[in-house]
C-alpha cells in the first residue's frame, strides 16, 4: 500500500518520483516515441480501451508498445501480447501504483527502436496513480458506468490530473441503472467547463476515433 506517514519523507518520494519522470519523458522524445499513461479502476476496461486503439494504430502503420501494470500476474500482458502489442509485464509486488523508477527499469529492458506509441496501463485504482506521474506525455484516467454515478464526486483528484477523461461502457448503461449525463455533468463542473467526458464502448467500439484524436492519435 502507498502509505506515508511522515510529510518530508513524502516530500523527498515525489521529488525523486519528479525527477525520474523527467527522464522518462526526455527518453521516450529522443525517440520520438509518443506516451500515454492509463489509469482507472480494476474493471473499468483499461486493458480493453488499450488493446482496441492498439489495433486501430497498428492499421495505420504505427507500432504500438505497452507495460502492464499489475499488482500480481500475467493477465493483462497476456492479453496484449495475444494481441500483438509489443509488451511488458510490470508486477509492483505491494505497490497499488506505477511509480516513475518501474517504468524506467521497463523502458531499459524493452525494444524501443521504431516504437511509435507507448501505452502504459497503471494499477487498476483511482487514488494514488494521481500523485506519481510517470513521465508519459498524456494521462487519461478511464472509468466505466459499472461503477455507479458517483466516480467523479469521489474521486476528483484523479480527473483533475489527467488530460482526457473516458466513460466507459455506455452501451450497458441502462441495464445498470446509470445515467452518463450525470457523471459528465460532475466532471464539466469539476472542470469548469473546459472540458467534457468522452462517452465510449470498447466492446460496441463507439467513440474511440474521438479519443484517439483528443490524444492527438488520429485513427
Ligand atoms: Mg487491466
Ligand atoms: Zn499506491
Amino acid at each position: 500500500m502507498h502509505k506515508i506517514t511522515d510529510v518530508s519523507m513524502e516530500y523527498d518520494v515525489l521529488r525523486e518520483n519528479g525527477r525520474i519522470a523527467r527522464e522518462n519523458y526526455d527518453l521516450l522524445k529522443e525517440r520520438d516515441i509518443i506516451s500515454v499513461d492509463f489509469m482507472g479502476s480494476i474493471g473499468s476496461g483499461k486493458t480493453s480501451l488499450i488493446i482496441k486503439m492498439a489495433e486501430k494504430l497498428a492499421k495505420n502503420g504505427l507500432k504500438v508498445g505497452a507495460i502492464a501494470g499489475d499488482v500480481t500476474g500475467e493477465d493483462d500482458f497476456g492479453r496484449m501480447k495475444k494481441a500483438g502489442i509489443s509488451a511488458y509485464n510490470c508486477n509492483t509486488g505491494k505497490e497499488c501504483h506505477l511509480d516513475a523508477y518501474m517504468v524506467h527499469k521497463a523502458l531499459h529492458q524493452m525494444d524501443l527502436d521504431g516504437m511509435d506509441v507507448l501505452f502504459v496501463e497503471n494499477v487498476g485504482n483511482l487514488v494514488c496513480p494521481a500523485d506519481f506521474p510517470l513521465g508519459t506525455d498524456i494521462r487519461v484516467v478511464v472509468i466505466s458506468v459499472t461503477e455507479g454515478d458517483d466516480m467523479v464526486r469521489k474521486h476528483p483528484d484523479i480527473f483533475l490530473h489527467s488530460d482526457v477523461a473516458v466513460l466507459n461502457k455506455i452501451d450497458i448503461a441502462d441495464a445498470v441503472d446509470v445515467d452518463p449525463e450525470i457523471i459528465a455533468g460532475d466532471y464539466s463542473r469539476l472542470t469548469g467547463g473546459r472540458k467534457g467526458i468522452m462517452k465510449c464502448s470498447v466492446k460496441k467500439d463507439i467513440g474511440i476515433d474521438e479519443i484517439l484524436e483528443e490524444m492527438g492519435l488520429r485513427p
